[in-house]
């Protein structure tokens, strides 16, 4: 029987492939590498560094040329500007004169910048240790004449504690079919790459030296959605998966016909189903499940993996990409959603006790305009290119959306004393994830041009339960009672107002949850892409006077494990 070891599935999917373990270790090559003379020394590391960072820039243009490479040539570029920031180039000098030895000192010194960067709690800059070990070893291969592994025919899988980043990027994408890490990092630059180029991706295999059994060259089957690595399957088992990935693609072909049909009921109610996006780049695979258009364009990911704020500029070059692919459909594009799980080291928010209840999403906006002026301004001009809405997150009450409406006036005017063009009518409208919001729906109905319900936090909120956090997860329940009144009352309130009300958090995503909404008056639904063919088939099974009989059933009962239950049993 094989092996099998589990970790974290970080990205979905199924991969059967030969692993090819990056990271590799330089040990046997230090040991027999006969260093010259101290200033010898120091001209190869200088000779290395140029070398690198030269292979490096030529890597970035290349990539640069490519849309969907733009994301792994930023990650390259800070690499290129770690190896060439002086203060590393005077640290190895200082350990050249300690070591007499380059390749040594290359590592001793990236080694020391990664311990520092270890060391701090933000995770964000922890997970950048990695890159600056995988910088510092490139100098060192290039000291050693250690070559880069070889690339095959056949497909490989990626193995490593920690895999550099510059080691995914600089791989073809179709020689890459799955992602193996042992540390546990999801937000790893590697993580990143893989879900970019939806690679199947397991992390969290360090514990119990779990990743020490797999071997170079090994073959293992990944199981990206329970997180689980046979190692050296038997031919049986490698049989039930290829019939289990024969079943993947037959039922991915079932959803695909479905593609151009509309998600409306047996008996004509329409509701539209739009698709949750991180980069432009996730447009394409969108309107590929037959999305129409985007719900919720997370900006703050256009904010990420970088060591800067992006300009009025970068930003504009984004949203124009993904309004322009969305060819006429509505893009809404969510303010930059910072805080909470997600941290962005370069604005320097100092450490909180509760980052969910603190300094984030609107509340930076607000406080920050040389944040929130370039956003909107680029936002407002990407809606000449398309149909564009502003969505904000995080409202609490009426006073911060009407400080919301005066930024985008002026905003407005900075783009017209600019002579810039941009869009003067694009609707304005909020997430509704705070219970404040919800409960205060009707009021807000008025100020706003739209809702989009934010279940994910929503939920945490109403029911003051964690989202991300496992050992409370079974009170975590988008059928509670108390969330369900919630969202009806939103949705009232929207239709009672003349306005839209879409849902942008997971909830949207589950086809039984759908059939309520649908029956609560919900006019889109937004969710992960590959979510919208089964959403679609479950409206497409029923009339709207079964969904509300449903929902009257519903909204009797007590219990959220009761109404999960129950629709299961009734809907299967
Ligand atoms: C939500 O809270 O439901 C939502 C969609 O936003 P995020 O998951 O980015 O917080
Ligand atoms: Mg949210």
């Amino acid at each position: 029987m094989a092996v099998k070891v589990r970790g974290k599935g970080v990205i979905s999917g199924i991969a059967i492939g030969k692993i090819m373990l990056a990271g590799q270790n330089l040990d046997g090559y230090l040991v027999n590498y006969k260093p010259g003379t101290v200033a010898e020394e120091k001209e190869k590391a200088t000779a290395a560094i140029a070398a690198v960072a030269k292979h490096l820039q030529e890597s970035i243009e290349t990539m640069q040329k490519n849309d969907e490479m733009k994301e792994q040539a930023a990650i390259l570029e800070a690499h290129r500007m770690m190896i060439q920031d002086p203060m590393m180039a005077q640290s190895i000098e200082d350990k050249i004169d300690e070591l007499k030895n380059a390749p040594r000192a290359v590592l001793k010194a990236s080694e020391e910048q990664a311990k520092m960067f270890e060391a701090m709690d933000d995770e964000y800059f922890k997970a950048r240790a990695v890159d600056l070990r995988d910088v510092g070893k490139r100098v060192a291969k290039y000291i050693l004449g250690v070559k880069e592994p070889e690339i095959g025919d056949e497909k490989v899988i990626l193995c490593g504690h920690e895999i550099e980043p510059s080691v995914i990027a600089g791989m073809p994408t179709d020689k890459i079919a799955g992602v193996l890490l042992g540390s546990g990092s999801t937000t790893a630059h590697a993580v990143i790459i893989a879900k970019a180029r939806a690679i199947p991706t397991i992390v969290g295999l360090n514990k119990e030296n779990r990743i020490d059994k797999i071997a170079d060259g090994d073959r293992v089957i990944l199981d990206g959605e329970r997180g689980e690595v046979t190692i050296n399957p038997s031919q049986e088992e490698i049989g039930s998966y290829q019939e289990k990935i024969r079943k993947q693609e037959e039922l991915a072909a079932h959803y695909a016909a479905l593609k151009d049909l509309p998600a409306v009921t047996k008996d004509g109610v329409k509701v539209k189903l739009a698709a949750n996006i991180g980069t432009h780049m996730d447009v394409d695979n969108a309107l590929n499940y037959g999305a129409d258009g985007v719900g919720l364009f997370r900006s703050e990911f256009v904010f990420m993996g970088r060591e800067e704020i992006p300009t009025e500029e970068d930003q504009f070059k984004a949203y124009k990409e993904a309004v322009e692919k969305c060819a006429g459909k509505l893009c809404v594009i969510r303010t930059m959603d910072i805080g909470g799980d997600k941290p962005l080291p370069y604005l320097n928010i100092p450490k909180e006790d509760n980052p969910f209840l603190g300094y984030r999403a609107v509340r930076i906006s607000l406080h920050r305009r040389d944040l929130f002026l370039p956003q909107l301004k680029a936002i407002l001009r990407a809606g000449v290119y398309g149909r564009v809405a502003i969505m904000i997150p995080m409202i609490i009450n009426i006073a911060e959306f009407k400080q919301v409406k005066e930024f985008i006036e002026e905003a407005k005017m900075e783009l017209a004393h600019e002579g810039k063009v941009y869009a003067n009518n694009v609707e304005v409208g909020i997430m509704v994830e705070t219970p404040a919001a919800a409960v205060m729906a009707p009021a807000f109905a008025k100020y706003v041009d739209f809702f989009s319900i934010g279940t994910n936090d929503l939920v945490q909120y109403t029911l003051a339960c964690d989202r991300g956090n496992a050992s409370i997860s079974y009170l975590y329940n988008h059928f509670n009672p108390a969330v369900l009144r919630l969202v009806q009352r939103t949705i009232t309130a929207a239709r009672e107002n003349g306005i839209w009300a879409g849902m942008c958090g997971e909830m949207a995503s589950d086809p039984n949850a759908a059939v309520l909404l649908t029956a609560m008056g919900i006019h889109e639904l937004s969710m992960s892409a590959p979510s919208i063919p089964r959403v679609k088939e479950k409206l497409r099974s029923i009339t709207s006077i079964q969904a509300k009989e449903l929902l009257a059933d519903v909204m009797k009962m007590e219990d959220g494990d009761e109404i999960k239950e129950y629709l299961n049993k009734v809907l299967g």
